[in-house]
């Protein structure tokens, strides 16, 4: 019998809408050879949801993704909303739906296509063959710690505070998705703390070491956080997954998207406690500058969707099968305009979905 998975939809605002529709048929054409059957259900987030109830999140939008197997986001937000108060914004909402599904884990990977290596902004024999991963802690450390704010002092002068803080229980469980992860692909993990500096980080390092323990086919190193930044430029052919808290994946997760040079190709996935439903997402926004001519680029929503197979899913085989095609296309020189370079073939958002479908 097919294994049935319950996917929810959250196309969202801007490109969202040409972009998942491109996934969902690319999803339909390689469940079969799988023996999968997905029930795809579309919900309203962002700025369509605003307009449609006044709520960024609406209550049965987070229902049916806290019900569902995996929530497929593409990307919420643009100017007609920009100037709402914060808690109607469409941001707020995506806030929302990562707090509702406790999604502690936020996965990007960095992966350089040989096919686009000109668009890096580093030499070709720096980034060739690139292919890391970011596991970035996502609800804790100095974005959430007590006490923050701005506080008046005895002189009178203000003061800015902020709190790194992490409890043992909270390292662990993201320790393990490192560990976890670097398992599903080339077994190294790099965490990246400033244990030299940092109380917060010495119980960080110390937790990741005592976890090593219970993954011996993981070869584990340790980098401070100043010295991962500088290898990243300088020779991120050594890192395969990195492990970090907060502040320092939300900078070096950027970092290493760089490396590829380009938003429209970069996945992301957001993941909870096992079992439990993840979200799995574009890095890139709502475009709404390209939005409804037929121009986005739909690979990082394909990849994202390969990401839900993978780590959502667990179903590698078909991911594989994703990735692949995404390449086969690039071979064969189709283009969107984000990523167009010279001998290309320039094609809309759905022709690219049409050229997947033929290799697929
Ligand atoms: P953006 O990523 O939407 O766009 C930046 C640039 O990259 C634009 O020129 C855009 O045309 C291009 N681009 C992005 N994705 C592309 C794709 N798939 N194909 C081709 N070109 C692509 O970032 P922005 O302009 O800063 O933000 C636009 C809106 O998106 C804002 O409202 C912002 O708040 C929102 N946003 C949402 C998310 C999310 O949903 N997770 C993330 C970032 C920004």
């Amino acid at each position: 019998m097919a294994r049935q998975y319950r996917i929810t939809l959250l196309p969202g605002d801007g490109i969202g809408p040409e972009i998942m529709s491109v996934t969902v048929e690319v999803l339909k054409a390689i469940a079969p050879s799988f023996d999968l059957e997905f029930t795809f259900t579309e919900a309203p987030i962002g700025g369509v949801a605003i307009d449609a109830t006044g709520n960024p999140l609406p209550e049965e939008t987070l229902k049916m993704c806290q019900n569902s197997d995996a929530v497929l986001l593409a990307a919420i937000g643009g100017y007609k909303w920009d100037n709402l108060p914060r808690n109607q914004r469409p941001e707020t909402g995506l806030l929302g739906l990562r707090a509702g599904l406790d999604l502690f884990a936020n996965l990007r990977p960095a992966t350089i296509l040989p096919q686009l290596i000109d668009a890096s902004s580093l030499k070709r024999e720096v980034v060739e063959g690139v292919d890391i991963m970011v596991v970035r802690e996502l609800t804790g450390g100095i974005y959430f710690g007590q006490p923050k704010g701005i506080f008046a002092t005895e002189t009178g002068d203000k003061r800015g505070v902020n709190t790194m803080a992490y409890t043992d229980a909270e390292v662990d469980r993201i320790a393990r998705v490192g560990f976890e992860t670097a398992k599903k692909r080339g077994g190294k993990l790099c965490s990246v703390d400033k244990a030299n500096v940092l109380d917060v980080s010495q119980l960080w390092r110390d937790r990741v070491v005592a976890l090593a323990a219970e993954y011996p086919e993981v070869e584990l190193s340790h980098l401070y956080v100043d010295n991962a930044a500088m290898q990243l430029v300088r020779a991120p052919k050594q890192f395969d997954t990195i492990v970090t808290g907060n502040l320092f994946g939300d900078i070096l997760s950027d970092a290493a998207a760089m490396l590829t040079g380009s938003i429209g190709m970069l996945p992301s996935a957001s993941l909870g406690a096992p079992g439990k439903p993840g979200v799995f997402e574009p890095v890139h926004g709502s475009a709404p500058d390209i939005a409804g001519q037929d121009k986005a680029n739909p690979l990082a929503q394909i990849l994202s969707a390969a990401m839900m197979l993978r780590y959502g899913l667990d179903q590698p085989a078909a991911a594989e099968k994703l990735e692949l095609a995404a390449i086969a296309v690039l071979d064969a020189g189709y283009r969107t305009g984000d990523i167009m370079s010279e001998g290309g073939k320039l094609v809309g958002c759905k022709e690219m979905g049409e050229a997947l479908l033929k290799v697929l």
